[in-house]
């Protein structure tokens, strides 16, 4: 089973090969005209220095830009690997055949008019599918720009495009063109060198994820840029993710945020989970890192593409100016670093070695007159220091310093590749002195970057992916004793009455069936029911009026608490007989449990992904606060934990100003086994326990509400 996997990921990563590392490529719709896809590509081919040979197809010219054409493919007297087609779509899926035939692995589908344009594309896009199905033929496309490969054995600029890039080691992937293009060219302004490149349009056939298996066995991809707008199968996409992220970095960068979720949900945990926050989540549980912003995700793959990973959060800092190190200490601590003090073997070697002004601590202050045998003194002792895991420099071109000199130092230094260095660079750069300096530094692979905030943001991001890469979620916990039966069961006969909420009776046992603690409780049909049960149960009480149509109960008045005998019980069910006319409305009579934290616990079904777990601060004002977090179900042990911990009111969970801790224990168990509930019962489409009280010993759930 295990072998047949690896053969299969094999075979796709061979296929692929066709794609990315093409040695022959055929332009299907090949033009003569200068300002045209079919011209341009072949000009692009060209420009870049492509190693193998081009087979331009054009029925009428016998040449195109110089390079001989052929009428059909049939014609080359050559194997063709890939092919690029450009031709309108009706005759695409006559062509994909053909290329079947001639045994060409991959084709690029430029051509648009297909799922994109509605029914009739749709229709055309499935044909040329099931040709290429047929054949064997990988499709790259339809509606998209293409791949690049910057590798110098093959400089495949299969793409209109109009950047150039140097090669380098950050493959780049994206489903938009538009943005994969801007992202290329910026990377090119910041003089990053790529590896590939991908942007696949309607992708239907070659994925997101298939392109990240692919970067990720690559061994000179260093690092991936990604950006989605979502994905089309994210389980897919994160046992791909999950394994990638682990050998290399993948930053990632999702646009598209819609509220179509938003619309009036009816539960808390599905409003709080309205806007779309799925496709974080997934970057989150597989290890990708995470930006908003497309600028400093650029800015920091200049970090990841010539730095190594630091093996902890403790950075030792080089200034040689004191304001820029203010606000670079604190970016540094607010990204999780810490900046340790240095060790007396190491200050003494600095005070050795420094000049007398300077500074002897973390930062090292080498002070503005301080050259490049200071830098590197104070270099070498961060490099040798035990508790320093990466190094952040301040380097300010002051005007009376040799500053080629501290850059070759740096350099120097860098160059050992010991630990991972940034560098804020802040000079004039229309100054042709500054302009060596700064080209010492690029040449030398030290990232530098124009601001404090920016090159701590950079060294933040390269510690988030230590942590990250080494970070391990465990397995979801199973929970043999749970009776998924009878839970079933009363799944089945809530949908037999045709209901969507679960009643509260129905509810309650659902529970119980997967061991979450619930407060002690009775259903009542009447006043003398209601006594009875409260007798039962133990004063004091809580009366809840139960009807379907009832969700935020206490604001209709319909939950009264505290009620600590016979009279009262009744008093209150008489005044809500009075004041509820629903047809079925009983009497849901609970233990009361004063003191506890009140909090929320949800589910919300999300297509093709499972469901998502929430966790929060609980109770009536749930949305004032939205202090709540998410995770993708199965939820393991170690993301319970982090969920506790993640929300903002983390520290109420401990008790403040005298209150007694929670037991957390109790609460990260009921997680988990809501997250089994739902892996178990996926029908299931939102939940709440709201609120869960937490106690010091105990937990338990006093108010729920199930979504079928
Ligand atoms: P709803 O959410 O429909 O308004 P709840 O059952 O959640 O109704 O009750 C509202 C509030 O009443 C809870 O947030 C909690 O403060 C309090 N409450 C409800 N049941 C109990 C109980 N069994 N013990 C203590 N307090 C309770
Ligand atoms: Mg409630």
């Amino acid at each position: 089973m295990e072998a047949e996997v690896k053969e299969q990921k094999r075979t796709a990563v061979n296929q692929l090969d066709s794609l990315f590392k093409p040695k022959s490529i055929a332009i299907i719709g090949a033009s003569s005209k200068d300002l045209s896809i079919g011209n341009v590509i072949i000009k692009n081919l060209v420009h870049f220095g492509y190693k193998g040979p081009i087979y331009p197809i054009n029925p009428k010219e016998p040449e195109i830009r110089g390079i001989k054409a052929y009428p059909t493919i049939f014609d080359v007297p050559h194997d063709i690997d890939a092919a690029h087609v450009i031709i309108p779509s009706k005759f695409v899926p006559q062509i994909i055949e053909d290329c079947g035939k001639k045994g060409i692995k991959s084709v690029i589908i430029n051509s648009a008019g297909f799922s994109e344009m509605g029914e009739e594309g749709v229709v055309l896009q499935k044909a040329f599918l099931a040709k290429a199905k047929e054949y064997g033929v990988r499709i790259f496309g339809p509606n998209c720009q293409g791949i690049i490969n910057c590798d110098p054995d093959y400089n495949a600029y299969c793409d209109f495009t109009f950047t150039f890039p140097k090669p380098g080691a950050i493959s780049i992937v994206a489903l938009s063109g538009g943005v994969g293009a801007f992202i290329m060219q910026s990377l090119f302004d910041l003089d990053i060198g790529m590896r590939m490149y991908a942007s696949n349009g309607n992708a239907c056939d070659v994925s997101i994820s298939d392109v990240v298996n692919y970067y990720g066995d690559d061994e000179g991809t260093k690092a991936i840029i990604l950006y989605t707008e979502g994905f089309a199968n994210p389980k897919e996409f994160m046992d791909v993710a999950k394994v990638v992220a682990k050998k290399k970095p993948i930053l990632a960068m999702k646009a598209g945020r819609t509220e179509e979720g938003a619309k009036a949900a009816a539960s808390h945990t599905g409003s709080l989970a309205g806007v779309d926050i799925a496709t974080e989540l997934i970057f989150e549980k597989t290890g990708m890192l995470a930006f908003n912003n497309e600028e400093e995700m650029c800015q920091t793959a200049m970090a990841f593409s010539t730095q190594p990973i630091p093996k902890g959060n403790r950075v030792g800092i080089i200034t040689n100016t004191g304001g820029p190190a203010v606000i670079a200490t604190d970016e540094l601590v607010s990204a999780g670093l810490q900046i340790p003090a240095l060790s007396a073997k190491a200050k003494e070697i600095l005070t050795a070695t420094q000049l007398p002004e300077a500074s002897i601590g973390n930062p090292i202050d080498v002070v503005a007159t301080g050259g490049g045998a200071h830098f590197r003194s104070a270099l070498d002792v961060l490099m040798n220091e035990e508790n320093i895991d990466s190094v952040y420099i301040n380097f300010v071109t002051a005007p009376f310093t040799d500053t080629d000199e501290v850059a070759r130092q740096i350099v120097e230094v860098n160059k050992m590749k010991k630990k991972p260095i940034v560098c804020n660079f802040m000079t004039n750069m229309s100054m042709e002195r500054y302009q060596v300096t700064a080209k010492i530094m690029k040449d030398g692979g030290v990232p530098c970057y124009a601001f404090p905030t920016t090159a701590a943001k950079a060294l933040g991001a390269l510690y988030k992916y230590h942590k990250v890469s080494t970070r391990n979620i465990g397995e979801a916990k199973v929970y043999a004793e749970v009776k998924k039966e009878k839970a079933l069961a009363i799944i089945n006969e809530a949908k037999k009455e045709g209901k969507s909420f679960l009643s509260s009776s129905h509810v309650y046992q659902l529970l119980s069936h997967y061991g979450i603690p619930v407060a002690d409780w009775r259903i009542a049909n009447s006043i003398e029911d209601a006594v009875k049960g409260a007798a039962e149960i133990g004063f004091p009480v809580v009366v809840k009026a139960d009807a379907e149509s009832l969700v935020h109960k206490s604001d209709l008045g319909g939950v009264a608490i505290n009620l600590k005998n016979a009279e009262e019980v009744r008093a209150v069910v008489e005044k809500m007989k009075g004041k509820f006319n629903a047809p079925d409305l009983k009497f849901f009579i609970q233990k009361f449990m004063p003191g506890g934290r009140e909090l929320i616990a949800g589910v919300s079904a999300k297509k093709e992904l499972g469901h998502l777990i929430m966790f929060g601060i609980g109770g009536i004002y749930v949305e004032v606060l939205k202090d709540v977090v998410f995770k993708i179900a199965p939820v393991t042990e170690v993301e319970a934990n982090e969920m506790l911990t993640k929300i903002k009111a983390a520290k109420l969970l401990d008790g403040v100003r005298g209150e007694k801790a929670i037991n957390k224990a109790s609460v990260i168990e009921i997680i988990q086994r809501l997250s089994q509930l739902v892996c178990d019962l996926p029908m299931i489409e939102e939940m709440d326990l709201n609120p869960i009280m937490a106690f010091e010993d105990k937990a338990f759930v006093v108010d729920a509400r199930i979504k079928i």
